[in-house]
């Protein structure tokens, strides 16, 4: 094992704060001892501060239209090959109440942003996705105005999920075409001052993108204080300006992920759908590298093929029984188990959340 390697990983064995070089030390971890070392360290910290206790947060996706035209992804605006779908209300409620009697203790609302809601449309599906079942709920839908987020807080929902995507400022801008990385981390302090639980992330193996983009990704996610990250592959697809690029790394995306564990010991991060696509074993792996969270497709089946940010994506192709089914003996096959809370942040201000 090369020195400072080995003076990065004692560092953080003994909690000490990693500088930016000990994070870029680490996630050049070469194969062989430093790898096993430094994924063996990501999980003993895991199970310090998680247990063994796997939370499941169930996604429905509820729209594919995007009014934005980013360059991963397949929901964008100029992608005129894919049918667009809003689910209605009623078909939300009914799949959030099927998750309820399936245990679970979130329900993630995810959607392309989707100017066809407003603020209210939105807070009144969060409304009755809470009456449904005793969940903890988390919205996925982009960039937003403070009046929206706030009426989605007034209305129950408790966690927001706004990836970061990139740390780097001309990438960001660069991939995300009329946005711009200093609007995003706006929203998410936004987010935080009205009161939830905020969960970020970023992509690994965007083109462009170096070890010390990465560095700074975990950097930022420290700094926001994130509850929740959200560490995946990117992915290309056919109908992107990305697509002749390289999709991103396994172990990269493994030691990122393992880093991030290092330096966020209390944050819950999933092993990603994404990860789940890019290796069959993908999400076993994530959850032997600190990983805690997994988020199954409750999606009706149907709107599922229409949902593809990238080719292929883990689920596509089953229902809300069959993804459900996969997750939990995954879970069972690593022998860890499935957590019959809301797994809500164990940080002290959200603590005392009704017991389910
Ligand atoms: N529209 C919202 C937003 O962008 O925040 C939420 C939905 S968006 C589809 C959810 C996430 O998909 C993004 O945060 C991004 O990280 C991920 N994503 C999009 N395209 C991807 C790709 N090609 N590979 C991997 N992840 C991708
Ligand atoms: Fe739209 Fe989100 Fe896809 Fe960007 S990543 S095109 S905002 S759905």
């Amino acid at each position: 094992m090369r020195e400072d390697f080995a003076r990065a990983l004692t560092r953080a064995a003994g909690g000490i704060e990693l500088t930016r070089e000990d994070i870029i030390t680490l996630l050049q971890a070469l194969p062989g001892e430093e790898e096993t070392k430094l994924f063996e360290l990501a999980d003993r910290v895991r199970q310090e501060n998680f247990g063994d206790e796997v939370h499941l947060r169930g996604i429905i996706e509820f729209s594919n239209y995007c009014r934005n035209d980013c360059h991963y992804c397949g929901l964008r605006r100029s992608n005129k090959e894919i049918q667009r779908y809003r689910i209605p209300l009623e078909e939300i409620v009914d799949t959030a109440k099927y998750a309820a009697e399936l245990g679970y203790g979130t329900i993630v609302l995810q959607a392309g942003e989707d100017p066809y809601y407003s603020g209210e449309e939105l807070a009144e599906m969060i409304r009755k996705v809470k009456e449904s079942g005793n969940f903890a709920v988390t919205v996925c839908v982009g960039e937003r105005s403070r009046k929206d987020y706030e009426l989605m807080k007034e209305a129950g929902a408790d966690r927001y999920l706004l990836k970061h995507e990139t740390a780097d400022p001309a990438l960001f801008a660069k991939l995300r075409p009329g946005t711009s990385l200093a609007e995003r981390i706006k929203r998410l302090q936004w987010l935080r001052e009205i009161g939830f639980q905020v969960g970020s992330g970023n992509m690994v193996g965007l083109p462009g993108q170096t070890v010390e983009t990465l560095a700074d990704d975990i950097l930022l996610l420290k700094e926001l204080d994130v509850e929740m990250a959200g560490i995946g592959p990117f992915i290309p697809h056919d109908q992107t300006p990305l697509r002749d690029c390289s999709k991103g790394d396994l172990k990269q995306t493994l030691k990122t992920l393992a880093v991030a564990r290092l330096v966020l010991p209390q944050t819950h991060l999933p092993a990603t759908t994404a990860i789940g696509t890019l290796h069959p074993e993908g999400r076993k792996m994530a959850l032997a590298c600190g990983a805690n969270v997994i988020m199954p497709n409750l999606s009706p089946a149907g709107y599922r093929q229409m949902y593809q940010i990238y080719p292929e994506k883990a689920g596509s192709k089953e229902n809300a029984d069959e993804s459900h089914e996969k997750i939990t003996s995954l879970v069972k096959e690593v022998g860890r188990h499935i957590s019959k809370g809301r797994g809500d942040s164990p940080k002290e201000q959200f603590k005392n959340r009704p017991a389910r």
